[in-house]
């Protein structure tokens, strides 16, 4: 039996773990976490305890396949490889052959070659990231930037957190949490929004339970349903369908209106102020009494007014989650975000702040490597900006002779966590070469012509960054005999021209800490092995000693230091559109939102491996308001339907929580179909999908 230190593997908490190995067995008898580990301190919710049983699970994707229809469609790349046709597998109802890694990797450059040859450059494209580590995120968008040429890379950052990236770095230049989870505890004030962060990030929400019942924070949480932290919250806001922009105008005017600005820190620290401060006096819709008119909603004039005396005048910082990102306006409800910390000096100390609670354990680490169209590694701009993914699926599905027709998927279900699944899962089959790099079966391998079977984060090292910035050394947990997916794409690199020789994880890292060195470079595999379980957070540049808790505190990353008041007005749509204009919503039609269970992470593949994670969430519950209990009658489930498309039949669960005419579900089943229902609206700047509202019928 042994012990290893390493970081959990689900949300982008970052918790770090300590598991119990047996040795003889290469098997993970538990999970916890130590005390004094610097973001779990003794504290795991169930996934990052429980949730390691897929390593064993049959699910468990544990070798190189083939499909049998690609090889016999590509026969004459085929022939004169060794490739051994004595291992058949039903891989997900259709034929698979297991072969060795040195030949299919010869068979993926020949049909790379064959296509990029005929097509062009650009019909190559890099789609994963956030799942892995900084190692294999950094060798992707490499991959497919110098050895291929092509700009398209993305990740699932686009249909999560890139709002926050972009709204704040148009407002404060960097585009990351501003301080330390820890520094929850020498706040007063939080505004929690669009975020049910006891269920989506645990262990940070029991952090702010922590310091609430310590008598030392008060929280205000802004939601549109009442979430489990509302009962320990002094302000409960629940708001109407895709009201972020407003309510945070809102409590900017108010600030301004009633003389609680920070004069100084907005003189010395920031532009265009004046100009923001005449839009927002001016704007009809920045006027909180505007609810004063909305049936259900008549509560929060009040209340905005008191959310705003308290966090102008405390020391206080936001949190937020994908329900302020996944909107039409996510990008200018960030920035609205950051006005309220300029107004209120609220950034750049100790105990105030803004800190975005990202998904994935590494979509912090894979943005900062470059797998984004429009950013090369740390933040630098490319010559040529590439594709968003669903401008990719779009590329697909158009005549263009010089359209994609290769994906490389690196382990993100493309086939169930984006919306409009019907478009894409067409765009998916229609793909001449899809590669898929996973750990679990999942949707999207149901279309891959060729998967590797990787190690997952518990069988190497990798460098992972979670939502405050911190890097952690993941260490393997037990041994496994897969390639990492950075040894994958070095082998097809070194098929097509053959420049790389990494010999492993740390000389990767290296090479990460050049191209990212005004935030990793003084960040080595020695100094995190010293921080195991404390970690490092960026920037931390090359040959630099300390990492930085806190950013901005004398100047903004911004290139003059100086951060950025950029008014939007919000634009009226949607149920408080119909709420206005009618008085209620169409009884017909309902709006619907979507978020995680603690359970389970996204498409689920992981954890519903662990049986008592899979009993405790077994299917997608659709929740509807007491209110509306006449219109459900004695239903047991419902179907939706949305212009998009159709659900499958969820069990229906009547609340208390939820305001008349709207909806709740989770999407971690695809048998639930729920991602069929979302279209292509998205973040009108960065194009992530507008999840968090969808209006829908009952059907
Ligand atoms: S909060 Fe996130 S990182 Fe922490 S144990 Fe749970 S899933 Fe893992």
């Amino acid at each position: 039996m042994k012990s290893v230190d390493s970081v959990c593997t689900y949300c982008g908490v970052g918790c770090e773990i300590t598991a119990d190995i047996n040795i003889s067995e290469n098997i993970i008898s538990r999970i916890y976490s130590k005390e004094g580990a610097e973001v779990s301190n003794g504290d795991l919710c169930l996934k990052g305890k429980e949730g390691f049983s897929f390593l064993t699970n049959d699910k468990r994707i544990d070798k190189t396949i083939v499909s049998w229809k690609f090889i016999e469609d590509n026969w004459n790349l085929c022939k004169d490889l060794d490739l051994d046709l004595s291992r058949p597998t039903i891989f997900q109802n259709q034929l698979f052959y297991a072969i060795n890694n040195r030949q299919v990797y010869k068979l993926v450059a020949r049909k790379i070659s064959e296509i990029t040859n005929n097509f062009g450059k650009k019909s190559f494209a890099a789609i994963g990231g956030a799942r892995t580590s900084c190692e294999s995120g950094f060798l992707f968008q490499k991959f497919t930037r110098e050895v291929i040429q092509s700009p398209h890379v993305d990740n699932c950052a686009r249909v999560c957190h890139s709002p926050s990236l972009s709204g704040l770095r148009a407002t404060i230049g960097e585009g990351a949490s501003t301080n330390p989870f820890n520094d929850i505890e020498n706040a007063e004030f939080i505004i929690l929004i669009g975020s049910n962060i006891t269920e989506a990030h645990p262990i940070v929400g029991n952090k702010l339970l922590n310091a609430k019942k310590a008598g030392k924070l008060d929280i205000a949480t802004i939601d549109i349903r009442e979430t489990q932290i509302f009962k320990n919250s002094k302000y409960g806001l629940v708001i109407p369908f895709e009201a972020n922009l407003l309510i945070l105008n809102m409590i900017a005017r108010v600030i301004i209106e009633e003389k609680l600005e920070n004069h100084q820190f907005i003189s010395d620290r920031t532009k265009y102020y004046l100009e923001f401060r005449d839009s927002i006096l001016n704007d009809k819709f920045a006027d909180p009494d505007f609810f004063k008119n909305l049936a259900g909603y008549e509560d929060l004039p009040d209340l905005i007014r008191k959310v705003a005396r308290d966090y102008s005048t405390k020391k206080s910082m936001i949190l937020w989650g994908l329900g302020v990102t996944e909107h039409f306006d996510g990008s200018y409800a960030v920035m609205a975000l950051s006005h309220l910390a300029l107004l209120t000096g609220n950034i750049g100390k100790s105990g105030a702040g803004l800190m975005p609670l990202r998904g994935q354990n590494n979509v912090q680490g894979t943005c900062d490597v470059g797998m984004l169209p429009y950013y090369l590694p740390d933040y630098e701009k490319p010559e040529e900006i590439g594709m968003m993914t669903p401008q990719i699926f779009d590329s697909i599905l158009s005549d263009d002779p010089e359209r994609v027709r290769i994906i490389w998927n690196m382990g993100e279900d493309l086939a169930h966590i984006h919306a409009n699944q019907n478009k894409v899962q067409e765009a998916l089959s229609r793909l001449d070469l899809l590669i898929v790099n996973e750990v679990m079966t999942s949707e999207v391998t149901k279309f891959a012509h060729i998967v590797f079977g990787v190690k997952s984060a518990y069988e190497k090292y990798g460098v992972y960054v979670n939502a405050e910035r911190r890097l952690h050394l993941s260490q393997p947990l037990i041994k496994s005999n897969l390639p990492d997916d950075w040894e994958v794409i070095q082998g097809i690199e070194n098929e097509l021209s053959g420049d790389w020789s990494y010999n492993d994880s740390e000389d990767v890292w290296n090479d990460v800490r050049i191209g990212v060195k005004n935030r990793y470079g003084g960040v080595t595999y020695d100094k995190l092995k010293e921080n195991i379980l404390s970690g490092l957070q960026w920037p931390m540049p090359l040959n630099s000693e300390t990492d930085t808790p806190i950013l901005h505190l004398e100047s903004f990353r911004t290139k003059d230091g100086i951060a950025r008041f950029y008014y939007h007005s919000y634009k009226l749509r949607g149920q408080i559109e119909e709420l206005l204009n009618f008085g209620k919503v169409d009884e017909n039609y309902f709006y619907l939102s979507t978020g995680r269970a603690i359970a389970h992470y996204n498409n689920s593949a992981q954890t519903k491996a662990t049986d008592r994670l899979y009993r405790l969430h077994s299917q997608d519950v659709l929740i509807y308001s007491i209110e509306d209990r006449e219109f459900f009658g004695h239903r047991k489930s419902a179907k939706l339907k949305s212009q998009y498309g159709e659900s499958n039949e969820l069990i229906l669960k009547q609340s208390k929580r939820m305001k008349k005419g709207t909806l709740f579900t989770t999407f971690h089943h695809p048998e639930s179909r729920v991602n069929f229902l979302f279209g292509d609206e998205g973040d009108e700047l960065i194009g992530t999908s507008k999840f968090k509202s969808i209006r829908v019928e009952v059907i």
